[in-house]
């Protein structure tokens, strides 16, 4: 191809890679990175502290007060805990739009369970102490360094420790901040710190629909009474009709009986009978779909066992009384990020500068509600080594935390503009 004077001209859109580039050549940058590898034993120190401090469900205001102390601590302007209990302090910028870092700080572990964190060289050892102990003490690292070099952002940067994410938290904390117009409006982008590691990018949204179904009936003797209708032969029906519904592989889609509970003695009638059914799949659609085939199927097993008990018992002791319930006992929202995003262009990159490896994934995170409302937002770790999450023997090894801790500095500057 003939060159154009066009062609020599230098660019003037800089490609993303040569955007995160400059950006950490910047004198800045190259500080706070440094500063990052320093400091280790005040993070592992955070670290601890925090997970001393129990977080079950519903009752993570310990832990916020000293999230709110620490961000008080770190110069964050606005530090303030809102009506759900999230936590919440700015950094730098006037822009409008903001960047949203955030981590969630509850744990799946009750009230009462015995925590026991310590420290054995560079591991740290609890429930908890690396989902999320390695997201918050990420999230203080970045606000950390950020102070220490001095480096504003053109776009502020939001810190957010928030409640709900796990089980029946069912992000309450993330609905909460999405659904507060000064929030919503505000949020450009928004960056998930949830557990250890540095080798994966959520970007699709694994949504759930969980069920609780009761049914009820007359019950009685399972001689004299025989005909009455049977709630455990409902929800036997209603799984044998549901479970035939076929599901697609992609979009990935699951359905699941984890719990089936009923009657009392095997000569009894059941007077009632429930099970839990989980849904998932990273699209909407698909979830509705076997939303109605499970309210589909219960509706027809009711049908069934109402007929079949008619026709087993005399017109004079005919017993109706069948009744059912469907309970709502979970429902994350599916999405999907696309795939041109800028926020996915700029961490790819920055996995590109640091050579590092890591493998787009799909999972339930508190992105789930900024992706469902087709918002750009990825889920990463916060750097480290960790397992045996939502166990007493969880772990997180500190090895090679600053990898992921650059990772999360770089991406958040990128998106957030570095002011001249
Ligand atoms: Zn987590």
């Amino acid at each position: 191809m003939p060159s154009s004077p066009r062609a020599e001209m230098p660019e003037v859109f800089p490609t993303v890679q040569q955007e995160i580039a400059r950006i950490a050549g910047l004198p800045e940058v190259r500080s706070a990175l440094a500063w990052l590898r320093a400091q280790e034993p005040q993070f592992a120190h955070w670290q601890l502290d925090m997970a001393r401090i129990p977080a079950p469900p519903f009752g993570e205001k310990a832990r916020a007060e000293w999230l709110n102390s620490r961000f008080r601590e770190l110069g964050l302007e606005d530090v303030h805990t809102d009506d759900v209990g999230n936590v919440f302090g700015v950094c730098c910028g006037s822009n409008k739009r903001c960047v949203a870092l955030s981590a969630h700080m509850d744990t799946v572990f009750p009230a009462g369970t015995p925590l026991n964190i310590r420290q054995q060289g560079n591991r740290l050892y609890g429930p908890g102490v690396s989902d999320n102990g390695a997201g918050v003490t990420a999230l203080l690292a970045v606000a950390a360094a950020l102070r220490a070099a001095k480096i504003s952002s053109s776009m502020p940067i939001l810190f957010v420790g928030n409640v709900g994410e796990e089980g029946e938290g069912d992000l309450r904390g993330m609905r909460h901040i999405f659904s507060n117009p000064r929030w919503m409006d505000s949020i450009r982008y928004s960056l998930v710190l949830d557990g250890a590691g540095s080798d994966t990018i959520v970007a699709e949204a694994l949504g759930s629909r969980r069920f609780e179904i009761i049914v009820r009936g007359p019950g009685g003797h399972s001689w004299s009474d025989f005909g009455a209708p049977n709630p455990i032969l409902v929800l036997a029906g209603t799984i044998a009709a549901f479970t035939q519904m076929p599901v697609p592989s992609s979009p990935k889609t699951t359905f699941n009986v984890g719990v089936i509970r009923g009657g009392t003695s095997v000569n009894s009638i059941p007077e009632s009978a429930s099970m839990r059914v989980d849904i998932r799949s990273t699209s909407m659609a698909e979830m509705e779909r076997l939303e109605a085939s499970l309210r589909h199927s219960l509706e027809q097993a009711m049908r069934e066992e109402s007929r079949t008990s008619e026709r087993r018992t005399s017109s004079q002791r005919r017993s109706t009384g069948l009744s059912h319930e469907i309970v709502g006992i979970g429902s994350r929202p599916a999405g999907e990020l696309d795939p041109n995003a800028r926020i996915l262009k700029v961490i790819r990159a920055v996995d590109a500068h640091l050579g590092n490896a890591a493998q787009i994934q799909r999972a339930s995170t508190d992105a789930n509600i900024p992706l469902s409302l087709g918002r750009e937002a990825i889920a990463i770790g916060g750097g480290g080594v960790g397992g045996g999450a939502h166990t007493l023997q969880e772990w997180f090894d500190c090895g090679g935390r600053d990898l992921g801790l650059k990772r999360i500095l770089l991406t958040l500057l990128a998106l957030a503009g570095i002011a001249e």
